[in-house]
């Protein structure tokens, strides 16, 4: 079995109608941020909400953890469907994972409604730590970006399979170190293809150009971009590809093998 990987949005902050905010699941059990919506973008794909193992957050801004609520609400109320269902592991920035779960669960008004409560077991990870599970290892970067945040290289134990991801990011050369070599980078390009200047990148994103650029220092094989606007994803490609030939972007439920 190859380690797979669904793109379940690659949108930016506020995603069009069918889109999502950038999230994807690996092995169609290891989510990577919520979006908005991802629990239910995941049933368009025929994954179940259930068979997530561990949501890993890139970082907690408001657009990478809204989906949570969803997700655990979703899971409870289901959970009939499945007699033994551990509790979801979550894995993220220790600076915020805590808190950003309390919020969610608060939402859940689980002190009111009991029957709701299913606590996630959380895994705080400090920038630079690694984590490793029977399944998988991660080895962390810390990002550029107000929030912290982490770039992961995920290690497939099965199968020795790696890539790289970026949640938010600025260009940040210690992210082509950790994807050094590897088949594929996931890399943010919120700007598209502009390029803005460091003096004026205060909200710490990147561009396609960016992207290329980290994929081209690291050598990778392929360069996926996400976070971006949809509107401006073809031109934000054209100019990814002139610096970086082989990077693309996903599809809404493109599976990607590694
Ligand atoms: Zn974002
Ligand atoms: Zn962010």
């Amino acid at each position: 079995m190859p380690t797979t990987i669904t793109f379940l949005g690659t949108s930016s902050v506020t995603p069009a109608a069918q889109h999502d905010t950038a999230c994807f699941i690996i092995n169609r059990k290891f989510l990577v941020d919520t979006g908005w919506n991802a629990a239910i973008n995941m049933l368009q794909y025929g994954i179940s909400p259930l068979d997530v193992e561990y949501l890993i957050f890139t970082h907690c801004h408001h657009d990478h953890y809204l989906g949570l609520p969803q997700l655990l609400f979703y899971r409870v109320m289901r959970r009939r469907d499945r007699p033994i269902l551990p509790p979801l592991k979550i894995i993220g920035p220790a600076s915020d994972v805590r808190k950003v779960v309390a919020l969610a669960t608060n939402l859940l008004q689980v002190e009111r409604f009991p029957e709701l409560s299913h606590p996630p077991e959380i895994f705080p990870l400090i920038p630079g730590e690694s984590f490793e599970c029977e399944a998988f290892t991660l080895d962390t970067v810390k990002s550029l970006h107000p929030v912290e945040g982490m770039a992961y290289k995920f290690t497939d134990r099965a199968t020795g399979a790696a890539f790289v991801f970026t949640g938010d990011t600025a260009f940040h050369p210690p992210i082509a170190d950790l994807a050094r070599g590897l088949p594929l980078l996931i890399h943010e390009a919120s700007y598209g293809a502009k390029r803005v200047p460091p003096e004026e990148n205060r909200a710490l994103h990147s561009s396609a150009l960016d992207a290329a650029e980290i994929a081209r220092m690291a050598g990778v094989e392929r360069l996926a971009l996400i976070h971006c606007a949809e509107p401006q994803q073809a031109e934000a490609l054209a100019a990814a590809q002139k610096i970086f030939p082989h990077t693309f972007f996903p599809e809404h439920g493109q599976v990607v093998e590694v």
